[in-house]
């Protein structure tokens, strides 16, 4: 039995990259007993929009894109991702940062060679081994990336495109698990949930494929399963960029508006679709 899952933000309107991103998962589940669940990432309360809940589940219904059960809201969970926080903490391998952002920039241009990641400098680990925490900040809790290397070995993962990945520990630093103002962080609160709601293939856009490396280490260090996976391309503009959520003309509900079919509007969603003919590949 297949479980896949569409894990929307409710800080804007469907477009037609989630569109695509919803309709991978739902093709893959789309077997007797499979499952496709929807699952809110709401905990950065600071950017939802209670109005786009009920929106996205309209565009997906719209969409034809059903699915089961009731939609999970992360915000209603965060006991869950505490729970986890506490058992990384007993282990080790989390550490309390009380940098603010603009610590760590400064800190990152004094350094003669900052570490590097694929989206550019990495936290320099300031806040390792720290003997004397100030008093009077909340601290947010970071990976500490070498510690779990240390305990984990060696990990892979198995991608339907991009083939068997070996995990590389460090590739994203010391990232944060639980921010200090939320409590927790992305990707805590996915490696829960996927494993609390049973997902056997975790579908998703390939800008999120180096997350996947912390994931896998997150799975092992709290006994969770390992699910499948498969990092998609994502859907871009004539000039290749991403689709914005502000960009109304290719939100969902605008199509709907301009008289499209769900069949038009699904097969809008693709990769492919903005890609000039004389350019696309024979
Ligand atoms: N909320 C993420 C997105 O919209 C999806 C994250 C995930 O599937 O793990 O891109």
């Amino acid at each position: 039995m297949i479980t896949t899952r569409f894990a929307p933000s409710p800080t804007g309107k469907l477009h037609l990259g989630h569109a695509y991103a919803a309709k991978v998962a739902y093709d893959l589940a789309n077997k007797e007993e499979s499952r496709f669940v929807v699952r809110f990432e709401d905990i950065d309360y600071t950017r939802v929009r209670p109005e786009f809940y009920q929106d996205i589940l309209d565009d997906l219904a719209w969409l034809g894109l059903s699915w089961n059960g009731e939609p999970w809201k992360q915000q209603e969970r965060l006991k869950h991702y505490e729970k986890a926080l506490e058992q990384l903490k007993e282990m080790g391998v989390v550490y309390p940062c009380y940098c603010t952002r603009r610590e760590v920039e400064e800190e990152l241009t004094h350094l003669a060679q900052a570490p590097q990641g694929p989206e550019g400098p990495l936290y320099p680990g300031t806040c390792r081994g720290l003997k004397n925490p100030p008093r009077d900040r909340e601290p947010a809790w970071r990976l500490d990336s070498k510690k779990a290397a240390s305990l984990i070995g060696s990990l892979s993962f198995q991608d339907q495109i991009h083939g068997n990945i070996k995990v590389v520990p460090g590739l994203l630093g010391d990232v944060i698990l639980a921010r200090k103002d939320i409590g927790t962080s992305y990707h805590l609160a996915v490696v829960v949930d996927d494993a609390a709601q049973k997902i056997t293939h975790v579908t998703r856009g390939e800008d999120l494929l180096p997350s996947t490396h912390i994931h896998r280490i997150l799975q092992k260090l709290l006994g969770l399963p390992e699910p499948q996976y498969l990092h998609h391309e994502l859907v871009t503009d004539q000039s290749g960029e991403r689709l914005a959520k502000r960009n109304e003309a290719q939100a969902i509900a605008s199509l709907r508006k301009k008289g499209l079919s769900a069949e038009e509007v699904k097969k809008m969603a693709h990769p492919d679709f903005y890609t000039p003919p004389h350019q696309s590949s024979p």
